[in-house]
């Protein structure tokens, strides 16, 4: 039996625990589905063949176990048709599983978070089952669900679905185990610990997470790298990133996922995508060595999740100038803006061919793109550059800011050229790119 039934056709969970079924806004439901599963057991239609499955433990490991309903003594209940569907149910927990629920509270409390085991977040018309849900900061939501050795294989079946589901609903999964096998899948951020006792797991003392973490090492790819370009056998120049797999204390996993300093990523390593666990500031990084003029990397908020104060007074503009070559034209430019001006882009693509302010300057020979647009863009990538190259956060955020203000100056820049010479713009970008990247090195 089970209290949780999954409607197939009306795509709705029902809660039998509820005189409504948890379904206000449908009247009469359960009246409907039980004279409907009756008619189908009259006519002799097999269970597998209706409308009902398990709701409960056989959906959320991914199993479809067909249900009946029946009325037992004025109450309503729900039948697995299989037996080995009704024993998932009455599985104990493990005392080692039990365990971790409680050594994941603790540490989060003790981190100053809250949390609670087996929680139901209601979504839409069914509902997230957590094992364990810590209450982070800033209204993050972290979802631990422990998978430990004992657990029938088919208990994994769904967890890249159920992942994703969480993910989509704030909440942030972390799956932990002690299965080596199941810490090399990539369905979604498994962290892992060795074989315990539930004793040893109980215990305030040092628990280990040995696998689902790494450290981000950023380098710059030229003869003096150690690591071998991802992209082929020579030195291509650009910045990389090679994670190595790092240990950390399962306590301050719980408490700084919760506080957002450790987050999960997506690695793309040739076709496999690999997830894992990094701290903040390595995202941050990867994201800026991932983008691009047209793809900045996200806005982040600027609160140091470390404690360390933004404001040391030692940190100063410290990012280099951008060495912009002057040129006439360039000093008609406003200042970069971050926002491209809309107005005056308006004012240009009216103007039409009446007056042509821009190609009056120098243009590449062979190009015949203007010279500003290649001044401008060699001004963003070197910026781009200097931004790889840095390490400190405070310089980052900075340079970050000089980047994304010369990108925006050179996407600008580009718009106004192609629409002036009513040209293709994205061909415009992407030969001035071309000219700038493919010459200079
Ligand atoms: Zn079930
Ligand atoms: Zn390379």
């Amino acid at each position: 039996m089970a209290n949780a039934v999954w409607h197939k056709k009306l795509r709705i969970l029902l809660d039998l625990t509820r005189d409504d079924l948890d379904h206000p806004e449908l009247p009469d439901l359960w009246e409907t589905v039980y004279k409907t599963d009756r008619f189908y057991g009259r006519l002799g239609v097999p269970v597998g063949e209706r409308d009902l499955q398990c709701g409960g433990v056989c959906r959320d490991v991914g199993v479809e176990a067909p249900m009946h309903l029946r009325m037992r003594g004025g109450r309503r209940e729900a039948v697995h048709e299989r037996r080995e569907d009704e024993e998932r149910h009455t599985a104990p927990m493990s005392d080692e599983h039990k365990a971790y629920q409680e050594r994941i509270l603790r540490a989060a409390q003790e981190g100053g978070f809250n949390g609670d085991s087996e929680v139901r977040t209601r979504v839409g018309r069914s509902w997230i089952q957590t094992d364990t849900l810590v209450e982070g900061a800033d209204g993050r939501r972290i979802g631990w669900e422990v998978q430990l050795s004992a657990i029938d294989p088919s208990g994994l079946r769904g967890v890249r679905a159920r992942a994703a589901k969480a993910a989509k609903n704030g909440i942030t999964p972390a799956w932990h185990t002690d299965r080596a096998a199941y810490a090399q899948r990539n369905d979604t951020h498994w962290t892992r610990s060795d074989h315990l006792p539930a004793h040893v797991i109980a215990r305030n003392g040092d628990l280990r997470i040995v696998s689902g973490f790494r450290v981000l090492d950023f380098w710059h790819c030229d003869i003096h790298a150690l690591y071998p370009c991802p992209h082929g056998v020579r030195r291509c120049g650009k910045a990389h990133a090679t994670p190595k797999p790092r240990d950390v204390l399962f306590d301050d996993m719980v408490r700084r996922t919760a506080a957002g300093a450790i987050v999960p990523i997506q690695f793309r390593a040739g076709t496999t995508v690999h997830r894992y666990w990094v701290t903040n500031t390595d995202r941050d990084r990867l994201d800026d060595l991932h983008s691009d003029d047209t793809r900045l990397p996200p806005e982040r908020e600027a609160a140091p999740v470390t404690g360390a104060s933004r404001n040391r007074p030692t940190c100063q503009p410290t990012p280099a100038p951008i060495t912009v070559r002057t040129s006439p034209s360039l000093t008609a430019l406003p200042a970069l803006p971050v926002q491209p001006p809309a107005p005056k882009i308006e004012t240009d693509s009216t103007a039409g061919e009446a007056q042509k302010p821009h190609t009056r300057q120098a243009a590449d020979d062979t190009s015949g793109l203007p010279s500003e647009l290649i001044t401008l863009q060699q001004a963003a990538d070197e910026a781009h550059l200097q931004l790889q190259q840095l390490h400190d956060h405070h310089d980052r955020d900075l340079q970050r800011q000089v980047w994304r203000n010369a990108a925006a100056a050179v996407q600008t820049a580009v718009t106004r050229y192609a629409r002036t010479k009513r040209l293709n713009r994205h061909e415009v970008e992407a030969r001035l790119r071309q000219l700038v990247r493919h010459s200079a090195r």
